[in-house]
């Protein structure tokens, strides 16, 4: 028997890190344990940055935004059965959100998993992710690494990018081939996002659904923002003279401070506009699907929309020109065909839009100037504008109720992908996850604005951005409570305490505990100064911002959204 020399061996763990090298991949997000740890270890050997976190939700969480930060796809690497599963929640929020991302997460033995033996952490996880992803795969053999890991790259990115889910056998990482077999076996996804152009006649047909509009409008989703065509997008919305509103995440595209930004009229101009030109948006419960009272009369508008995505088209509106394309190629094509020749809508239209957007403007002005104490939303935000105006490369992560209606409408955003919150589900929980990318990718200072609910979901992530030393500024917006602090259960249920927290918690003794800075911010001055100390020092920071409890009301903005009882109200 001839024993094999080491040397020209390799195993499941160094080509999967391979596979994930050669296609560019550089950090993991994970949480280790059986039977991923050593992977971990390895994959640090190897050069590539893994920063392990207390719990996989949130290093999901963290995947997901960096995958929208850099459009290539962000990886988080869980455990088994339990850690899979909390790492899958955050592969379907990618997924919902159409950015690219990939689970790897290992798994037990096939052989005992199949038969149901009961395996230490037994679960059919590759069925479970199916329904929650884009795309499913597992790798079974040493030498289909580098597919695997080529099929889940492609699958996260090209076309309408989501959530991949990889299945990783333990037994996998331990098998052993010749190494040379091994490198022949890599594959590097060329052109993963290859340019998608719509063809001639429906860039005319869009053209002049645009040019015949009166009251025309852009609305600018998160997927604009994913597509870094910044420059082309910018140029389109100019040449065009339409006003247009950013959604959340596409908040900064251009400068919230632009004068064709109509942010502060945003009734007005959903109301009133006769042609709204979609680019990278959907048309689902955060637009009320296009049509409702906020809408204005039904059937009036017309809908012209930029999507990679063919069947997003006619999903909740007729689309009179739909562009099936990717945002760079389909805004370069626009522009071309437009040359010089434009006409921008009359002053009658941009005129009232910027009237109404001056007067909104000017009325909010004098309540983000208040001192009070306890403090109150615009008091509190309106600090938290201008530290961003002074400082546009900071990154906004924002959950919550209130703290978040209220920091998307106050606080401007001046440059691209500036701003990550609680995307398309609306979920709590998001914030130190994407605080933390943010800062890993970015390099950035990051101000996360947390409602002291939201922060609950997340919070122990505190100790991972303390460890890694990261440039992250949380403010708590303390209210003492779920919505607010001054909440009763008026059911007649005993509990009062179901929407109500501990009064006067001390949040910032916890970053204390891990070594960060903590501090207590009881109106709008010192929380100026605890922010900009922050921001110099870019130490792990925690505010605890002294908010009144009757400050915001249940569900913030969505409070339509909650059922309400017919029986309960006779
Ligand atoms: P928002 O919530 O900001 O309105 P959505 O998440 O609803 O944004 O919409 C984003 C849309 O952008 C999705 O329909 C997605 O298919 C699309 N999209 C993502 N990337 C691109 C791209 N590069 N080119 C064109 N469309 C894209
Ligand atoms: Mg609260």
């Amino acid at each position: 028997l001839e024993v094999a020399d080491p040397q020209s061996l390799t195993d499941g763990f160094h080509l999967l890190i391979d596979a994930l090298k050669i296609n560019g991949v550089e950090t993991i997000y994970n949480v280790p344990g059986i039977p991923i740890t050593d992977l971990g270890r390895y994959a640090q050997a190897q050069g590539l940055r893994v920063l392990s976190f207390r719990h996989e939700q949130h290093a999901g969480y963290a995947a997901a935004a960096a995958g929208f930060l850099t459009k290539k796809p962000g990886i988080c690497m869980t455990v088994s059965a339990p850690g899979f599963l909390n790492g899958l929640t955050a592969l379907a929020h990618a997924t919902t959100n159409c950015w690219p991302m990939i689970l790897i997460s290992g798994s037990s033995e096939r052989e005992i998993v199949d038969l149901q033996r009961g395996d230490y952490e037994e679960m059919d996880q590759l069925a479970i992710a199916r329904p929650h992803a884009k795309a499913a795969y597992r790798i079974l053999h040493a030498e289909d690494i580098g597919l695997g890991v080529a099929r889940a790259i492609r699958a996260a990115l090209t076309g309408r990018p989501g959530g991949v889910y990889l299945d990783v056998p333990g037994a996998l990482l331990g098998q052993v081939m010749d190494a040379a077999e091994g490198q022949k076996s890599m594959i590097k996804v060329v052109d993963p996002n290859p340019a998608s152009v719509p063809s001639s006649e429906a860039l005319d047909r869009a053209l002049e659904v645009l040019k015949s509009a009166e009251k025309p409008l852009i609305i600018l989703g998160k997927g604009a923002a994913y597509a870094q065509a910044d420059e082309q997008v910018k140029e389109l919305v100019e040449t065009l003279g339409f006003p247009y509103l950013p959604m959340s995440m596409a908040k900064g595209l251009l400068p919230d401070t632009h004068p064709q930004c109509a942010s502060a009229a945003r009734s007005l101009v959903l109301k009133e506009s006769d042609c709204v030109f979609l680019i990278g948006a959907r048309l689902n419960w955060l637009l009320s699907h296009g049509q409702g009272k906020a809408w204005g009369e039904k059937g009036a508008k017309k809908f012209v929309q930029i999507d990679i995505e063919p069947t997003e088209m006619d999903s909740n509106q007729a689309i009179s020109a739909p562009l099936i394309g990717d945002i760079e190629s389909t805004t370069t094509a626009l522009l071309e065909k437009i040359g010089g020749n434009w006409q921008k809508p009359s002053e009658d239209w941009t005129g009232a839009v910027s009237s109404k957007v001056q007067a909104n403007i000017e009325r909010m002005a004098p309540r983000l100037k208040n001192n009070n104490s306890p403090m109150d939303y615009p008091g509190s935000l309106g600090v938290l504008k201008d530290l961003i105006a002074e400082n546009p490369d900071v990154v906004l992560v924002n959950e919550g109720a209130n703290a978040l209606d209220q920091a998307r409408s106050i606080i401007d955003i001046h440059k691209p992908r500036k701003r990550l919150d609680v995307g398309t589900w609306g979920i709590m929980g998001i914030g130190m996850g994407s605080a933390i990318a943010a800062a890993v990718e970015t390099g950035n200072q990051v101000l996360a604005v947390e409602g002291d609910s939201a922060f609950g979901f997340c919070g122990m992530e505190i100790e991972t951005v303390c460890r890694y030393n990261l440039p992250v500024c949380i403010v708590i917006m303390n209210n003492n409570g779920i919505y607010r602090g001054d909440g009763e259960n008026w059911s007649g249920g005993e509990d009062p305490s179901t929407t109500v927290f501990v009064k006067g918690s001390k949040y910032e003794l916890m970053m204390q505990a891990f070594g960060g800075v903590g501090v207590t911010a009881n109106n709008p001055d010192e929380l100026r100064q605890a922010v900009k100390q922050a921001f110099a020092s870019r130490k792990p920071t925690l505010i605890n911002a002294i908010i009144a409890e009757d400050a915001g009301k249940e569900s913030g903005n969505i409070g339509n959204l909650n059922p309400s009882s017919v029986v309960a109200q006779q």
